[in-house]
């Protein structure tokens, strides 16, 4: 069974930054794999981006099976994407972050492992022997346990940086703020939203005014703070909703263990329970929940988005 730890091997410890120029923004990374165009986002990867929820799901699953563990084996696919994932080989695993939607893997050489899972990416545990084609990297620990990233449609990515040195990693080291950075007030986000005057969703999904939002949580989030994902300013006071609704949303869904639409899956293998609580996203057609009207689905820059036309007036 341990035959196949042995398939490449790689000393770790050079401290460089590897694997950082293949990272590209979550924001787009659905949307480009949207294959042909079609008239706008296609359905079948509609949300299937693992948003904060989902990617605190998966760091608290881990955070137990992995810190303290040295890990004594490495493989990536030779693609730019997952390469570096053999850097890693060497230290040991002293905590499991996350900024926004990335995970980082605290080494004690003073590196961090950083993982995003993209689309479709998954980590968990190997179970069984090494068949699965959609592995992209593996990492073996010194326990005998084997921490694996499946990734079907490989838009995840691995990168083994300096602690804290994102430079290499422009999307992650360009995102704003946590949701519940004490710093983040009302104010604060009003001020970072008035930076650009793009859609006030499109900025969200950018990660630049507050990391961690994708499709499903900014729909949930601006349907229940009333305001229409196409507006390109926002009040003060529709900031202050907007953050608290943020907050509530992306709590519940840390509580609700993620949202599972397709391809998310716990560390365990397990779905989230999330998408059961939806208010808004993926209802288009159904009545609003506050207000009976039959929400709408548009395409908003390309990424569909689901609203309430008189909870969410445009004006
Ligand atoms: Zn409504």
């Amino acid at each position: 069974m341990l035959g196949f730890l042995a398939r490449e091997r790689s000393c770790g410890g050079s401290g460089g930054v590897t694997g950082g120029a293949a990272f590209s923004g979550p924001s787009s990374e659905d949307v480009r794999a949207s294959g042909p165009r079609t008239g706008g986002e296609g359905r079948w990867h509609a949300g299937r981006v693992p948003e904060l929820p989902e990617v605190e799901t998966v760091r608290r699953g881990l955070e137990p099976l992995v810190v303290g563990r040295r890990i004594v084996d490495g493989w990536g696919h030779p693609s730019a994407k997952f390469a570096a994932a053999r850097d890693a080989v060497g230290p040991r695993v002293e905590a499991v972050g996350r900024r926004g939607k990335y995970l980082l893997v605290d080494l004690d050489d003073r590196r961090q492992l950083v993982v995003h899972l993209g689309m479709t990416g998954q980590l968990r545990l190997r179970s069984g022997p090494d068949v699965d084609p959609y592995v992209r990297a593996w990492w073996a620990l010194d326990d005998g346990g084997v921490l694996e990233l499946r990734d079907v449609r490989r838009f995840g990515r691995v990168a083994v940086v300096p602690a804290e040195e994102w430079a290499a990693l422009p999307t992650l080291a360009a995102q704003g703020p946590e949701p519940w950075d004490p710093e983040l007030d009302d104010d604060g986000l009003w001020r970072r939203l008035r930076r650009s005057r793009v859609h006030v969703k499109t900025q969200l999904l950018s990660q630049r005014p507050i990391a961690g939002v994708g499709n499903i949580y900014a729909d949930e989030a601006l349907w229940r703070a009333g305001i229409h994902p196409a507006r390109r300013t926002v009040t003060k006071a529709q900031a202050a909703r907007l953050l608290a609704e943020l907050r509530t949303v992306l709590e519940h869904g840390i509580a609700n263990g993620g949202t599972t639409l397709r391809d998310y899956r716990t560390v365990d293998g397990g779905e989230g329970r999330n998408q059961l609580e939806l208010g808004c996203y993926g209802r288009a057609g159904l009545p609003c929940l506050r207000c009976g009207t039959e929400l709408r689905r548009i395409v908003l820059d390309a990424r569909g988005t689901t609203l309430c036309p008189t909870c969410q007036p445009r004006r």
